[in-house]
C-alpha cells in the first residue's frame, strides 16, 4: 500500500525554463497529468537571449506562438559577423531548409515567464520556489524529494516518469552521477545589459541592423568573440567569451575587464560609443557540460541538463526545445502503452543535430568556420546551407553541411583559405 504522504503524479518536470515549459505543455495537450517543480520565483534572469528560427517550431507546436508574437520582443532575421573591416551577414529568410526565417531577441526573464504562463494556462501545474533535493529511482515508479523554499518543509512525489529540464542546476546528472566533462576548454563569458544608443545609420558602411545578432571577432585574438543582441527597448545584451588564458593580465574588476576587451576592438567600440553602461557586469564560466547518457529507466534529460556546447551560435534554447518536443512525443507513446526505445528514438537522433553544431563550434574556435563566414565570394547556395544551420535547422539531413559537416567544412575552409 502506498504511504499517504507521497503525492502521486503521472509526469514530473524539473525546471520551468524553455525545455521544461515546452515539454510540460506538450504532454498536457496530449492529456497527461504534469507537475512542474521550479526552484526559483519567476520572472528570473537567465542568459541566452538570442533565439534561432527553428525554436519557434516548438513554440508553435506547444500552442504558444501567438502569445510570443504578441509580446513585443525584438524581431530577429539572422546573424551578422564582424572582424576588423570584414563584415558578413546571414539572413534566415534566405536558407536551404524550409522552415521559419525569423525569430526574436528576448529578455529571458520575460520570455521564460511567458512560456511558463502559457503552459499553466493550458492546465500544467507549476510550483515555484520548490526545489528537487533528492531522487530515488530504485523502484519502478521514481520518487522525488522536494523542498519548499518558503518554509524549508519537504515532501515526496512519486510518478511514472521524470523529465529533467533543470538547466545549469543539472539535477539528475548530479544526483545520479551522470556528469561527464565536456571536451571544450574552460571558457568564461562576461556580460551585461546596456542602454545601447546605437546609431543604426552608420556601421560597416551599411548601417547597424537591430534585427540581427552581431558577433564580433576580436581583432587579434581570433578565439575571443563578442555578442551584441539588441532588444526592442533600446537596450542590448553585450558579452565577451574568452578562455581562461585570455583573462591573464587583465583587470580583475569585471566591468573594467569587459570594457578593456571592447576597447581593443575598434569596430565594436564604434557601435557602442554612445552606450550607457548602467548594469554591473556578470561572469559565467565553465558552462560547457556533458553527460554519460540522456535517459534511463523512468527519466530523460532535456536541454542544458544534458549537454551544453557553447553560446557562439545561440543554439541552446533551440536544442532545449527540440529535446523537449522529442521527449514529450516519445513519453506520450510510452504512457499510452507502447514500447519505445529512448536510445534510438531520442538520444541518437537528438545528438545528430547537437553534433552538427559541435563541428561548427569547433570550427569557429580553430578558425576554419570563421574563414568560411568571413569569405566574401562563397556561392549563394552554400551560404544558404550555412544559413540553415545558423537558423537552427541542424537536423536536416538533406543539407549536405548537416549530413557531412566535418568533411564539408574542411573542404570549404580550404577553398576559402586558398583564395
Ligand atoms: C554565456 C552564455 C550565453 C548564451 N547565449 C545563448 C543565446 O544567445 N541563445 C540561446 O538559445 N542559448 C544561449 N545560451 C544557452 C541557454 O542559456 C540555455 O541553453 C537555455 O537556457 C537552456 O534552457 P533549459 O530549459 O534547458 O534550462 P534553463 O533555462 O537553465 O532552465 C532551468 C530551470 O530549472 C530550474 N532548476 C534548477 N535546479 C532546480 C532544482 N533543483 N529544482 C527545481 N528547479 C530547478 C532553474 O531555476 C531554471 O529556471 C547561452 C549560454 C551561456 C552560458
Amino acid at each position: 500500500m502506498k504511504s499517504p504522504e507521497v503525492e502521486q503524479r503521472q509526469v514530473v518536470v524539473i525546471g520551468a525554463g524553455p525545455s521544461g515549459a515546452i515539454a510540460a505543455a506538450l504532454l498536457k495537450r496530449n492529456g497527461h497529468d504534469v507537475l512542474v517543480l521550479e526552484r526559483q520565483r519567476f520572472p528570473r534572469f537567465s542568459i541566452g537571449e538570442s533565439l534561432l528560427a527553428h525554436c519557434l517550431d516548438f513554440v508553435e507546436e506547444a500552442g504558444m506562438l501567438e502569445a510570443v508574437q504578441a509580446a513585443g520582443f525584438q524581431t530577429k532575421h539572422g546573424a551578422a559577423f564582424a572582424w576588423g573591416e570584414r563584415y558578413s551577414e546571414f539572413d534566415f529568410r534566405d536558407k536551404f531548409t524550409e522552415g521559419k526565417g525569423s525569430t526574436y531577441q528576448v529578455l529571458r526573464a520575460d520570455f521564460d515567464q511567458l512560456l511558463a504562463d502559457q503552459a499553466a494556462r493550458q492546465g500544467v501545474e507549476i510550483r515555484y520556489t520548490e526545489e528537487i533535493v533528492a531522487v530515488d529511482f530504485s523502484a519502478p515508479r521514481p520518487q522525488l524529494s522536494v523542498r519548499r523554499l518558503a518554509d524549508g518543509a519537504e515532501y515526496r512525489v512519486e510518478c511514472a516518469f521524470v523529465l529533467d529540464g533543470s538547466g545549469y542546476g543539472r539535477v539528475l546528472p548530479r544526483l545520479l552521477d551522470l556528469d561527464r566533462p565536456s571536451a571544450f576548454p574552460l571558457r568564461q563569458a562576461l556580460f551585461t545589459h546596456i542602454e545601447d544608443r546605437i546609431d543604426t545609420s552608420s556601421y560597416a558602411g551599411r548601417g547597424f541592423d537591430r534585427e540581427k545578432i552581431l558577433i564580433t571577432t576580436h581583432p587579434t585574438l581570433r578565439d575571443v568573440w563578442f555578442w551584441t543582441i539588441p532588444f526592442s527597448n533600446g537596450r542590448c545584451s553585450l558579452g565577451v567569451v574568452a578562455d581562461a588564458s585570455r583573462h591573464q593580465g587583465r583587470p580583475q574588476d569585471l566591468d573594467a575587464c569587459l570594457k578593456q576587451f571592447v576597447a581593443e576592438t575598434p569596430s565594436l567600440s564604434r557601435v557602442l560609443q554612445n552606450a550607457v553602461w548602467d548594469t554591473p557586469v556578470r561572469a559565467l564560466g565553465g558552462y560547457a557540460a556533458n553527460v554519460k547518457r540522456l535517459h534511463g529507466p523512468g527519466f530523460a534529460l532535456l536541454g542544458n541538463a544534458a549537454e551544453f556546447l557553447d553560446p557562439v551560435f545561440s543554439s541552446g534554447v533551440t536544442i532545449a526545445m527540440r529535446s523537449a518536443s522529442m521527449a514529450a512525443g516519445l513519453l506520450h507513446r510510452q504512457l499510452g502503452g507502447e514500447t519505445v526505445d529512448w536510445e534510438s528514438q531520442f538520444a541518437i537522433p537528438l545528438k545528430r543535430g547537437v553534433d552538427t553544431f559541435r563541428v561548427y563550434v569547433e570550427g569557429w574556435y580553430d578558425g576554419s568556420f570563421q574563414d568560411v563566414i568571413y569569405y566574401q565570394k562563397a556561392q549563394p547556395e552554400i551560404r544558404r546551407m550555412i544559413s540553415s544551420i545558423l537558423a537552427g535547422y541542424a537536423w536536416d539531413q538533406h543539407n549536405p553541411y548537416v549530413a557531412e559537416p566535418k568533411r564539408r567544412l574542411q573542404v570549404l575552409a580550404e577553398l576559402c583559405a586558398m583564395d
